[in-house]
C-alpha cells in the first residue's frame, strides 16, 4: 500500500487537512485575544456569544499568543469571567433565591475562627471576627443557601444534592474561571466573584460585588434584608 498512488495522496490530503486546521486553530486565537483586548480597552463586549466559545475552545494558545505580545493573561481571566458573567446575567435573574446557591471560600475566614468543619461546609459561628457571618445572614434572609467551602469536593457534593439553578462562585480568579466552566457542562447558571487578594488564609473580598451579583433579579422587598 506504503508508496502507491492511492496511499501519497491520502497522506498528502491528511497533511493539508492538518495544515489547515493549524493555521485555522491560531487565526481563531489571534481573533480571540484581539477582539479581547479591544473590548477591554474599550469596556464593551464585542461578539460576546463568539468570543466566550473562542476563549474557551482557544485557551492555551490565547494565552502563549498574550505572552508573546507581553500582554497580561490575567487580564484576558478576569476579562472572561466578566464576559461570562455578562453572558449569564439574565438567565439569573430569572432564577428564584430560593433556587440559588453561593459557594464562599473558607480562606476569606479570620485565621482564628472558631468555626469546625461539617458534613456542609464550615458553619459560621457569628463571632464577628470576619464579615462572613452578617453576610451569610442577609444572603440567607432572601433565600441563598449559603456554605463557606474548604475545597471543590464540597461544591460538587452540595450541587449534586442540592441542584441550585443558579450559582454565585466566590473564589480567586482561576477557582473562579474553573468553576463556571464546570458550571456551564451542569447546565447551571454561574456567577463569578473574584477576590481581591488570593492566598490560603484572611483573603480578601469586595462584598459589594458579593451583594450586587446577589440581587440580580431580587424583588425589592427581599432586598430590603440586605
Ligand atoms: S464570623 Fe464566622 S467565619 Fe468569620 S471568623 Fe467568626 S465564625 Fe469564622
Amino acid at each position: 500500500m506504503a508508496g502507491t498512488p492511492i496511499f501519497d495522496q491520502l497522506v498528502y490530503l491528511v497533511g493539508e487537512v492538518t495544515i489547515v486546521l493549524i493555521l485555522g486553530f491560531i487565526i481563531l486565537s489571534i481573533l480571540v485575544v484581539g477582539i479581547s483586548f479591544y473590548s477591554i480597552r474599550r469596556g464593551y463586549f464585542y461578539l460576546p456569544r463568539l468570543v466566550k466559545s473562542g476563549i474557551v475552545a482557544t485557551e492555551g494558545m490565547a494565552k502563549g499568543i498574550c505572552k508573546l505580545l507581553g500582554l497580561d493573561d490575567k487580564e484576558m481571566t478576569a476579562f472572561a469571567i466578566r464576559l461570562h458573567n455578562a453572558l449569564n446575567q439574565s438567565d439569573f435573574e430569572k432564577v428564584p433565591a430560593d433556587r440559588r446557591a453561593i459557594f464562599i471560600p473558607q480562606c476569606l475566614r479570620n485565621a482564628e475562627c472558631p468555626a469546625h468543619l461539617t458534613p456542609e461546609g464550615i458553619v459560621c459561628r457569628r463571632c464577628g471576627r470576619c464579615e462572613i457571618g452578617s453576610h451569610v445572614d442577609s444572603l440567607e434572609a432572601m433565600g441563598y443557601k449559603v456554605w463557606i467551602a474548604p475545597g471543590s469536593t464540597l461544591i460538587k457534593r452540595m450541587v449534586k444534592q442540592y441542584k441550585p439553578q443558579g450559582v454565585i462562585g466566590v473564589g480567586c480568579m482561576i477557582e473562579v474561571r474553573e468553576g463556571l466552566e464546570l458550571l456551564d457542562k451542569a447546565n447551571i447558571i454561574g456567577m463569578g466573584v473574584v477576590t481581591l487578594k488570593d492566598g490560603c488564609v484572611e483573603t480578601l473580598l469586595n462584598w459589594q460585588d458579593l451583594m450586587d451579583t446577589a440581587v440580580l433579579g431580587i424583588e425589592p422587598a427581599e432586598k430590603e434584608t440586605v
